[in-house]
């Protein structure tokens, strides 16, 4: 039997129907996204992240800051052991906020506090030429450019300059792992290193 039977006069017909025969037949789909689910996610966090990037700016860095005064307590525990607690609370905050991967080299101060990560092509250093005339994704129509975004995002920070530095590679190793914890280890060991400048000769 075939699955294009005609809708009957008066039959009910499903979003998901409406949705398809609504999208533009000449927007480019991928495989995996439907229109229905384009249509059913309306990053409505992300961008309110976004519009508050000086708050957040703000609020990360005393978060920061915080951290780095706990590196007693994470180094006498060990970092290698906290990584799994304080990865899966990282996940989940930065999952609702900012859709967050774990890439692991989080770069949001840098782009905004949108995360460059949503890309479809995972651009680290701005957007590609594809951008539609209305700032959203060429991959995903339905979804604003996160570097559009980002320029935006990054206009509203005190230090949102940072978004002109160029960013390395992912490095994918670092996949899911702590960004929070790699910047607290690495604060603290450049603190080191500024207190006894001759104990790394
Ligand atoms: S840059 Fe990486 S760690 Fe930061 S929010 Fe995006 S995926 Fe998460």
């Amino acid at each position: 039997m075939s699955d294009t039977t005609p809708v009957k006069e008066g039959a009910a017909v499903t979003q998901a129907t409406l949705v398809k025969k609504a999208a533009p037949k000449s927007d480019y789909k991928p495989a995996d996204v439907s229109p229905q689910r384009r249509v059913q996610r309306t990053f409505a966090v992300r961008l309110w992240s976004i519009r508050h990037s000086r708050l957040l700016e703000w609020f990360y860095s005393r978060f920061a800051d915080a951290f780095l005064l706990l590196h007693p307590l994470w180094k006498g525990i060990g970092y290698g052991r906290v990584e799994a607690p304080v990865k899966f609370v990282e996940k989940r905050v930065k999952g609702f906020m900012f859709d967050c991967r774990m890439c692991g080299q989080c770069v949001l101060s840098s782009t905004g506090m949108s995360c460059p990560m949503n890309c479809p092509k995972q651009l680290r250093n701005g957007p590609c030429g594809g951008v539609r005339a209305n700032g959203n994704c060429e991959v995903e129509p339905d979804m604003p450019c996160v570097w559009v975004k980002a320029w935006e995002g990054s206009r509203n920070m005190v230090h949102g300059d940072k978004i002109l530095t160029v960013q390395k590679p992912v490095d994918q190793s670092l996949r899911e792992t702590s960004a929070w914890l790699r910047v607290t280890a690495q604060a603290a060991a450049a603190r080191e290193t500024a207190q006894n400048p001759g104990a790394s000769a």
